[in-house]
């Protein structure tokens, strides 16, 4: 095995990818860019009847959104390819006979109905059935019956699986510990009678997960395994199998859970449509009930704010720094800072991130997909639009919110504000008006300074009062008593636009 930092992101294509299932392929990301290492793509589709049309497109797309894209996986320097599993399947079998000849695994002959019978057995005495070392000499396998039984089923034909012999009580008695260091969780130990005799490999010609998975991590050269906690019963077969294989372990990293917003219970593919918020990075049309579940992209987050937000799933720095780059990331990243405890996931932080990369966005980039997004500004100059942006991005969090704060520099208001038009226009109002149009109309050069001037200048020097001019003035131009400077709206909307809208409002109010 290389010394080389190789980590692999192994989903299942079941549908699409979770946000959980994003965070750690971020992990997976950041640890490998951290020590300039390959991060993988496999797409782990052993299981044909949960395999989903459109899921591994999905995965891609996902991973390329969030700028995490992988260095070799299904169609991308295939070195190690192929790296789908259904297209390795020729491969597995072999594993699974060696293990059968050195003794680490043997056939089992239980047909489904057997060990239903097994099973319903054991509840009916209150326990759980489970195949293992205390009771595979009683049931239908190579270990049980004679070799020449096991031979002549075989030759003819019958169907079974392949099972891991997880205690072998000839070497090692009725007790045997598994235990190792996991870089997140420190010392782990499993007592194995408690485990069972897992499938490697089924009567559909297909290896399971576990076989499937440590065959591939191994010919991958895959040097740490970091995955989600869910994965962390699967460790103490995962550890026999590489023994058995006399092949070197990688390390392994199991990271923390993803608590819903209360912090009770695991986050759920479910919660987002319960709970408001979407828990899928992309938007997700199931191919076969049509049903459509929100994505954080078309929802108006930027990958960067998800990806900020995701890093702190489980992981923090040490230090109060909450804005990193991907950069900042790779650089700050370490497995060992990870957490146990679950991660809580709070919607209204991810809000918070993205209200930070809206300020740090182009305004001309910004303005782009606002224009996209409203007709009314098809024929608007990019560049107005995008000064626009840079006065009120401030208050907004996604560029959906640009409208209802700027729509006022694209279109005169014809509402007013009832609560705002009694409290700012007054007896003497409309003299005031006439008076502000007059300065406005005589402003030579018309910039934001000379505006600023020239009226606060008339203000003061007739003893008015701001508030007797500058509500009224603002309800004109805004149609409520909201948005930027004032000064910065007339400079922007111009002096005829101005004046119009003052006559208008005294109209109309
Ligand atoms: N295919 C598994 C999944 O869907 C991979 C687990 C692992 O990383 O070992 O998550």
């Amino acid at each position: 095995m290389s010394n080389n930092v190789r980590v692999r992101f192994a989903p299942s294509p079941t549908g699409p990818l979770h946000i959980g299932g994003v965070r750690t392929a971020l992990f997976n990301y950041l640890f490998a860019k951290k020590h300039n290492g390959t991060f993988i793509l496999r797409i782990e589709d052993t299981d044909q009847n949960r395999y989903v049309e459109g899921a591994e497109q999905y995965i891609v797309d996902a991973l390329n959104w969030c700028n995490i894209p992988f260095d070799e996986g299904p169609g991308k320097n295939e070195t190690f390819g192929p790296y789908r599993q259904s297209e390795r399947k020729h491969l597995y079998k072999q594993y699974a006979d060696d293990l059968i000849v050195s003794g680490h695994a043997y056939y089992a002959f239980d047909t489904a109905e057997e060990l239903d019978v097994q099973r319903k057995e054991s509840e009916a005495k209150g326990e759980t059935f489970i195949y293992n070392w205390h009771n595979r000499q009683q049931l239908n396998n190579s270990i049980s019956l004679s070799k020449e039984e096991v031979e002549k089923r075989l030759a003819n034909g019958d169907e079974y699986v392949i099972r891991f012999k997880m205690l072998d009580l000839k070497n090692e008695g009725t007790h045997g510990t598994i235990s190792t260091t996991d870089i997140v969780r420190g010392h782990v130990s499993f007592q194995k009678e408690v485990l069972d005799d897992k499938v490697l490999f089924k009567s559909d010609g297909m290896p399971t997960y576990h076989l499937a998975n440590i065959v591939d991590d191994h010919l991958m050269e895959i040097t740490h395994v970091i995955r989600g906690e869910e994965w962390l019963p699967s460790l103490p077969l995962h550890i026999a199998l590489y023994q058995a294989f006399k092949w070197r372990t990688p390390e392994f990293a199991h990271l923390p859970l993803i608590l819903k917003p209360t912090g009770k219970g695991k986050l759920s593919k479910r919660d987002g449509d319960k709970l408001g918020f979407p828990v899928f990075p992309l938007e997700w049309t199931d191919p076969k009930t049509n049903e459509l579940s929100r994505g954080y992209k078309e929802d108006g987050y930027f990958p960067e704010a998800m990806i900020n937000f995701l890093a702190f799933l489980g992981w923090n720095p040490g230090t109060e720094q909450e804005i990193f780059t991907l950069e900042e990331l790779i650089k700050a990243f370490d497995l060992s800072k990870v957490n146990k405890s679950g991660a809580r996931f709070d919607p209204d932080k991810i809000k918070w991130f993205n209200h930070h990369y809206m300020q740090e966005q182009h305004n001309v980039e910004l303005a782009e997909i606002f224009k996209s997004q409203r007709s009314e500004l098809s024929t608007i100059d990019p560049e107005y639009i995008a000064l626009v942006i840079g006065l009120i991005k401030e208050r907004a969090t996604f560029v959906n919110d640009f409208w209802e704060l700027s729509h006022y520099f694209f279109v005169t208001p014809t509402t007013y504000d009832e609560k705002a038009s009694k409290k700012a226009f007054k007896e003497d109002t409309p003299e005031l008006m006439k008076s502000l149009i007059s300065v406005i109309e005589s402003v030579s050069d018309f910039t934001v300074e000379n505006l600023q001037t020239d009226i606060k200048g008339w203000i003061t020097s007739n003893d008015i009062g701001f508030g007797k001019v500058m509500m009224p003035l603002r309800l004109s131009l805004v149609g409520a008593l909201q948005g930027p400077d004032v000064f910065d709206i007339i400079f922007m909307i111009g002096k005829t636009e101005t004046i119009k809208r003052i006559e208008k409002a005294q109209n109309n109010i």
